[in-house]
């Protein structure tokens, strides 16, 4: 079986792991309020969507 010649240095290890993280899918910050919503949605703070206020309160 193959053995690593050398130990991954922390830097290189810190490097490879730059692409795992935490990230929120499918979402955006709504450009009326500035809350977080799902794209394609209308705004569940402010009832907008597309600049247009959607929902009547
Ligand atoms: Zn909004």
């Amino acid at each position: 079986m193959a053995v690593p010649f050398r130990r991954t240095s922390t830097t290189r290890k810190n490097k490879r792991r730059t692409h795992l993280k935490l990230r929120v899918p499918g979402m955006n910050e709504c450009p009326d309020c500035g809350e977080m919503k799902l794209s394609h949605r209308v705004c569940k703070s402010c009832g907008s969507y597309k600049g247009r206020d959607v929902v009547s309160k």
